[in-house]
């Protein structure tokens, strides 16, 4: 089997974004690969943070992945903190990696405007981490969201310039991407993130879905009922092809163009269907939240297994790199 490796970092609530671009894929892959899944902490620490949230946010991180089908006995889960390989390897990917090529990554670049008072070092080599995390385990697939597609291509790069230098050691990762690799939020101005006020949580309550939907951003140029509308610019829409049935989603394209179908109706339908589709994920999820141990036990057992195969990769780069 060949190996995958594909991160999500404990930085907020888990959300039908990352379900959709990432986790769903990482479900359907379990069985045919070798899979390695990390709650990436080091990465979620490059923006400001509450050090007392810190861990409860590790551990529903792995409950909300557990819930929604990275079934532990499938699959290895862990933190990245839990195994010092990571940023070990990632000081010495450093040493590799053009500075002009970090300069270029997009997710830097909002970032740094997102958080425009901690523009910090960690955040700048946040790629260079991303490489290790894959490299240290000998990783070829990494199903990811559109987002993270031109880190990928970075970790490729980095790969083959430490392999010319010091010899063949790493394989190309190459990226996996889902049906749905970019998720709007909805607000409809960006994509969906857990650090964005524009997500509908993988496990979050009726109420506070309807909530958010009743006033999720549509096609703004429908701005009364009668208004014909276009689904093709509409961010529910894109949802309706991920939630809805055929015949439904058949019926809005038609009925919003001709405005016999108004916006709010559209929104209940697609209420409707997510409550249908989360609310297993939820329940499983508020099962596994009471007992925080077993979670805690999971992601100890998945680091000694991730311990032995990095320390056995460290060992191989420090011999190639004259460090022994
Ligand atoms: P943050 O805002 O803190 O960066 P995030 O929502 O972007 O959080 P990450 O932990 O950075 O989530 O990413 C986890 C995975 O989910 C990655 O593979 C990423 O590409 C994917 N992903 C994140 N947001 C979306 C989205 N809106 N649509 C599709 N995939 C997404
Ligand atoms: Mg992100």
């Amino acid at each position: 089997k060949k190996r995958l490796f594909s991160g999500i970092q404990p930085s907020g609530e888990v959300h039908i974004g990352n379900y959709l671009g990432a986790i769903k894929n990482w479900v359907g892959m379990i069985d045919r690969y070798d899979c390695i899944f990390c709650i990436v902490d080091y990465h979620a620490i490059t923006v400001e943070y509450d050090p007392k949230e810190m861990q409860n946010r590790i551990i529903n991180a792995a409950a909300v992945n557990i819930a929604a089908g990275l079934d532990p006995n499938k699959c290895i889960l862990f933190v990245q903190s839990h195994v010092p390989e990571h940023t070990e390897l990632a000081w010495i990917l450093n040493t590799v990696t053009p500075m002009g090529h970090l300069e270029r990554m997009t997710q830097f670049k909002d970032k740094a405007k997102q958080h425009r008072d901690n523009i910090n070092a960690g955040l700048f080599t946040y790629p260079v981490l991303q490489a290790a995390d894959i490299l240290v385990y000998k990783a070829e697939a990494v199903p990811i969201g559109e987002d993270q597609v031109q880190h990928i291509e970075l970790a490729r790069e980095i790969a083959r310039k430490f392999n010319s230098r010091y010899g063949e050691i790493f394989p190309d990762p190459k990226e996996i991407l889902s049906d749905a690799p970019r998720i709007m939020g909805i607000d409809g101005k960006t994509k969906m993130s857990k650090s964005r006020d524009n997500y509908i949580s993988l496990v979050e309550s009726s109420e506070s879905i309807w909530k958010k939907l009743s006033t999720a951003v549509t096609d703004e140029n429908r701005k009364r009922r009668t208004d014909p509308g276009n689904p093709e610019i509409c961010n529910l829409f894109t949802l309706h092809k991920h939630y809805s049935s055929i015949e439904q989603i058949e019926r809005i394209n038609r009925e919003c163009r001709t405005a016999e179908i108004g916006c709010v109706e559209c929104k209940k339908i697609l209420y409707e269907n997510i409550i249908k589709a989360l609310s297993p994920i939820r329940e499983k999820y508020e099962e596994l939240i009471k007992d925080k141990h077993s979670i805690i036990d999971i992601l100890h057992e998945g680091a000694k297994k991730c311990k032995n195969m990095a320390e056995i990769t460290m060992a191989e780069v420090r011999r190639q790199m004259g460090l022994t």
